[in-house]
């Protein structure tokens, strides 16, 4: 007879293998395509409104430019810079999150590269690009 230690550890899929078979629930699916939307939702609203910032400060720029000495010149070219730079970050997070959206639906979304392990809803709800679980991350992260 069997000890039960051994029918546990018998059972057990190889953690390095695990990444392909492994499934979710089809209400955690759901929940991670919410957290996704909704954080594509709120970055696309930021994306927005950056822009209308850019705009507003070009506006700035080219009207009120008159009584401008250089320093006034250089902040506001700096100021649309860092705007911009701002802008491009945000639509390279929404490309992500975008990505990300459609990884989910092929099933290939929120496992572990390193472990093969699902990675929790909260954890990629919070950062959407997240390709690590916690546990493998902080190991990265000591290297
Ligand atoms: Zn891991």
């Amino acid at each position: 007879m069997a000890k039960p230690a051994d029918t546990r550890t018998a059972g057990r899929k190889p953690v390095a293998k695990a990444t392909a078979q492994a499934t979710r629930s089809a209400a955690e699916t759901e929940k991670i395509r919410a957290a996704l939307a909704a954080r594509r939702d709120e970055l696309r609203a930021e994306y927005d409104q950056t822009l209308s910032e850019i705009t507003e400060l070009q506006r700035d720029r080219l009207t009120d430019s008159a009584g401008d000495d250089q320093a006034d010149t250089g902040t506001k070219t700096f100021e649309r810079e860092q705007e911009i730079s701002l802008a491009n970050s945000i639509r390279e997070r929404i490309t992500q999150v975008e990505r990300a959206l459609e990884r989910l639906d092929e099933g290939g979304y929120g496992w572990c590269e390193r472990c093969g392990n699902p990675i929790p809803v909260e954890r990629l709800a919070a950062f959407p690009s997240a390709t690590l679980c916690v546990t493998c991350k902080q190991l990265e992260e000591r290297r």
